[in-house]
């Protein structure tokens, strides 16, 4: 088979390596890909924009292209696999109606709320003056969201009525374009998150271990948001009591209502919980593909080639499939990102070490890098690397992971060095 995977992120080159582990497929196209998308055997580069449907499509069309792998949530949802499908391909990844459960904020409180979901209590706004009314009356903190795609930046947590003033202002003054035409406006909710992927051929779903990441900048998880910093799976805080939960009351319940809705999902569901301290737990967002950097470390752990299960959610098989396969231990990723991120910073910086990681046994999966005219790999983004380590339990896999991202070396590169302290002294 060969396979075209979009997308141009740690997540799309870990996609990409797991796909060529298998004998089953003999080339992965990378569309834009990245440096080490670039680099790695049997994977090239395309250079096409995601939004190319057209492009896209004469290319998988011309080269024989058995399978597509959508990575991002943008080319969901401007409706990629509808377009890609109409062609005749093979697509993983839901449709354009599907993909609302991530593209609209208040899309997914409906369905949530119709399919009896745990969520945090929302309360939807298309004009700032009823929205700053409602949260005169209900307080702060409290949680603002443009409805809309807005790159992971259109969530205010907001510790006092003046900043969620503010956030109301800035959506509703167009600064996520029309991901701001209203806004959800949401309850506060305390504890740890936790990230749920699962697999669904839109009438089965079967979740992937459990994974948590760090988005803040700052070491004991302070500072601004990210895209992630770090991440690690299977996350403990996920009890087989709470996976039960999830299967339930959360995976089974929303593909019963998208159904409902005649809406025939398939590809991964991502359900963002928070875990409250008193055990219980909340949905807090919806995903409608593959998570960013979790999978660069739920991947690794995966037994069953990723092909068969692909396949089985698109030809709607995925009941007759046996139990998902895992490995033993755990995965952790170290993301090495460019000073400055997640503000300002400066591309093009000339990667050292990446040999010398791979020596000291980490595998690292490429981000914003891409290969310069003299071959060389040089930074193109503000998450840069993601270093995974594999091992027996929480410490072998961060051990591995700090072994490799200490051999790694660009200009005014950072790191944080407390990936999973949650997790690596228990
Ligand atoms: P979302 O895109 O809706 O997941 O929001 C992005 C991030 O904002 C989440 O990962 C949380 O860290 C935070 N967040 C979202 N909703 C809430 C909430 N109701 N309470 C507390 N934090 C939240």
């Amino acid at each position: 088979m060969k396979v075209l995977v979009i997308g141009n992120g740690g997540r799309e080159h870990a996609l990409a390596w797991k796909l060529l582990q298998s004998d089953q497929i003999e080339e992965v196209v990378c569309v834009p890909g990245n440096g080490g998308t670039a680099t790695m055997q049997g994977c090239q580069n395309l250079s096409l924009a995601v939004d190319d449907f057209a492009g896209i499509s004469e290319y998988a069309v011309a080269n024989s292209i058995s399978l597509v792998v959508v990575g991002p949530e943008v080319p969901l949802a401007q409706g990629i696999t509808d377009y890609l499908q109409n062609q005749g391909l093979m697509v993983f990844g839901p449709n354009k109606a599907g993909a609302q459960i991530e593209a609209s904020k208040s899309w997914a409180k409906a369905l949530m709320a119709e399919a009896g979901v745990p969520t945090a209590k929302a309360a939807v706004f298309t004009e700032a003056a009823s929205a700053k009314a409602y949260i005169h009356d209900q307080g702060a903190p409290i949680v603002i969201k443009a409805d809309g795609l807005a790159a992971g930046k259109g969530v205010t947590v907001a510790e006092n009525i003046a900043q969620a003033e503010q956030a109301i202002e800035a959506i509703f003054q167009g600064q996520f374009g029309s991901a701001g035409n209203s806004v959800v406006i949401e309850e506060c909710l305390l504890g740890q998150e936790v990230s749920i992927l699962a697999l669904t051929d839109g009438l089965t779903i079967r979740p992937l271990l459990p994974a948590q990441d760090h988005k803040r900048v700052g070491e004991g998880d302070t500072g601004d948001n990210t895209g992630g910093m770090g991440a690690y799976a299977p996350a403990p805080i996920a009890t087989a009591e709470l996976m039960a939960r999830v299967q339930t009351e959360v995976l089974e319940r929303t593909i019963s209502a998208l159904q409902a809705r005649g809406i025939d999902y398939r590809g991964v569901l991502y359900a963002g919980l928070m875990i409250t301290p008193d055990g219980d737990f909340r949905v807090l967002e919806f995903n409608c593909r593959f998570g960013d950097p979790e999978t660069q470390v739920i991947l690794p752990l995966l037994e069953t080639p990723l092909e068969y299960l692909i396949l089985a959610c698109i030809e709607q098989r995925l009941a007759d499939m046996p139990p998902i396969a895992w490995k033993q231990g755990a995965a952790a990723t170290v993301v090495a990102a460019s000073g400055g991120y997640p503000g300002e910073y400066i591309k093009g910086k000339v990667i050292n070490g990446l040999v010398a990681a791979d020596m000291a046994g980490a595998t690292v999966f490429h981000a914003g890098t891409k290969l310069n005219a003299d071959q060389e790999i040089i930074t193109d983004g503000g998450r840069v690397l993601n270093v995974t380590g594999i091992g027996a339990d929480f410490q072998e896999a961060l051990a591995q992971a700090y072994a490799g991202i200490k051999e790694i070396e660009f200009d005014q590169m950072y790191y944080r060095r407390d990936i999973g302290y949650r997790v690596s002294n228990g």
